[in-house]
């Protein structure tokens, strides 16, 4: 190539450095997607559209009768509605995105998804009185190590598209106080997790709020927040949503 002017040398020059600056980006923050690695376009995007078309989307917002997440809760707890964006598999492409959201220090990705669950939970007659979203607290301990709670991005997002607030200080973990050296490790274990304690004033004039979840297994979890806040909000509607719904 002939560069005649000193002008064009520059620009050269310049279009060079550009590139250049792009490279090193690319390799301080490289851009994968979280399931196949394979390098993305977009810095926006975090999965490939190749493995985006295999994730399952549940299709709630379209169901006119029960779904299994209304099942699963049945006789347990009563809730106004609930929503799941996906079905979670294990060893299928939403598994590294969840992976990546709670241990690879991605709080971006959680946003993202809420926005996506927020645009489709709009659509749902029985969300439009929404008041809150209320995202599952995490151990002050795991808080601190993750940095943040996935839930509440996920919430995060939703709140962009439903223009509701995040509530984060209407239901806390507590920390278990009873002697556990009786109890067998699985009550044990079951006795730690599922202890909370709610507030009643943060919740006095709301009208319906729904509880953010990452993902559903068997709603141990959910159900011993909604017991707390339902005792001391007994009038309160309460949803669920959540990312997804393990089969
Ligand atoms: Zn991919």
């Amino acid at each position: 190539m002939e560069l005649n002017t000193s002008t064009e040398m520059s620009t050269f020059r310049l279009k060079n450095l550009l590139k250049l600056k792009e490279h090193l980006f690319h390799l301080i923050y490289p851009n994968s997607c979280v399931s196949c690695q394979n390098e993305l376009i977009d810095f926006k995007d975090f999965i490939c559209p190749f493995c985006a078309i295999d994730l399952k989307f549940t299709y709630y917002e379209k169901f006119k009768e029960p779904t299994e997440l209304d099942q699963l809760f049945w006789g347990r707890v009563h809730l106004k509605a609930t929503y799941s964006m996906f079905y979670f598999e294990k060893g299928k492409k939403i598994q590294p995105i969840l992976h990546a959201l709670k241990y690879k220090d991605k709080p971006k990705i959680g946003v993202q998804l809420g926005k996506k669950m927020g645009e489709k939970i709009k659509n749902i007659e029985a969300f439009k009185d929404l008041n809150a979203l209320i995202p599952v607290p995490l151990h002050s301990q795991k808080l601190f190590l993750r940095g943040y709670n996935q839930s509440e991005k996920l919430a995060d997002g939703i709140a962009l598209e439903l223009n509701i607030p995040v509530i984060t200080d209407l239901i806390s973990r507590t920390k278990n106080t009873e002697s556990q050296t009786k109890k067998g490790k699985l009550k044990r274990w079951e006795n730690v997790e599922n202890k909370f304690s709610s507030s009643k004033n943060k919740a006095k004039n709301l009208k319906h709020i729904a509880i953010i979840d990452d993902v559903i297994t068997t709603g141990a979890t959910l159900e011993a927040i909604i017991r707390e806040i339902q005792k001391n909000n007994p009038d309160l509607c309460i949803s669920v949503i959540s990312l997804a719904l393990a089969k």
